[in-house]
């Protein structure tokens, strides 16, 4: 199977599934998730149409940004979609100040704790920049999984809503791994519930640096459900690119 082929493949199964829950299949962004791929395949997805791409590492992002505008491939939007190291934030500004027309960072998803919102308002306001991100949430309660609780991420999020350079986007999950996507089901339902709420208690006319318009949730082995569930950007690497032998 060529990489256009899976594409078109994912493309098709997310439209279905948009049909499914009665909505528009354009209110759902697809983000490629290229880590560990070499640029000539993100530049055979690029030329397949694919214009969103997720790196989880910023340090292989901004290679690949760089790498990507030297060699002509322009317009990629980049999702930086994993953790964020506080030493590591400085890349985040160098992506999101890159030259548009080349590709730059559009959208953090994965701001994941008070420390790291504070550190990247701080750089962004440095640069006279702002940032959009988006609120990872724990919503399984996993251990092994990042994110603020529900309830801590309502303590937290006036202070949040303080900080200067940073426009809150919406809200993102990790689902735990399970051969039933529908298992997750519960777990996606509960970040839209989440979701809900903010829109309600932190509402955009009175904090419009809070625009709440997104759910990113959904990777290859569930984004159907996540779709069904309500959300408007899925994270998918595998369907497209096929297995990573390392992560
Ligand atoms: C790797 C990764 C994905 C994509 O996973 P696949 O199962 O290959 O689709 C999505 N989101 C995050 C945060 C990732 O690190």
């Amino acid at each position: 199977m060529t990489i256009a082929e899976n594409l078109r493949q994912v493309k098709a199964r997310m439209a279905q599934a948009a049909q499914r829950a009665q909505r528009a299949p354009d209110e759902i962004t697809l983000v490629a998730v290229s880590k560990t791929k070499p640029l000539s395949l993100i530049a055979e997805t690029a030329a397949a149409g694919q214009v969103d791409f997720g790196e989880n590492r910023l340090e292989e992002l901004c290679q690949k940004a760089d790498a990507a505008a030297q060699s002509g491939l322009n317009g990629i939007r980049w999702h930086a979609i994993g953790t964020i190291q506080s030493r590591k934030a400085k890349l985040a500004l160098r992506a999101a100040a890159a030259q548009p027309a080349s590709g730059q960072l559009c959208l953090i998803h994965a701001v994941d704790r008070p420390k790291i919102a504070q550190r990247l308002s701080r750089l962004a306001a440095q640069s006279n920049l702002s940032l959009d991100v988006l609120l990872e949430v724990n919503v399984s309660g996993e251990l092994s999984k990042h994110g603020f609780s529900p309830a801590s991420l309502l303590t937290a999020l006036p202070s949040l809503l303080d900080l200067p350079a940073l426009r809150y986007r919406g809200l993102m999950t990790m689902a735990p791994f399970v051969p039933d996507a529908e298992q997750v089901r519960p777990c996606f339902r509960r970040l839209r519930r989440l979701l809900d709420d903010l829109r309600h208690e932190f509402p955009s006319d009175k904090h419009p640096q809070a625009t709440w318009q997104h759910l990113s949730m959904g990777m290859t082995n569930d984004f159907e459900v996540a779709i069904e569930e309500g959300a408007t950007i899925v994270r998918v690497g595998t369907a497209i690119f096929g297995h990573r032998e390392y992560e």
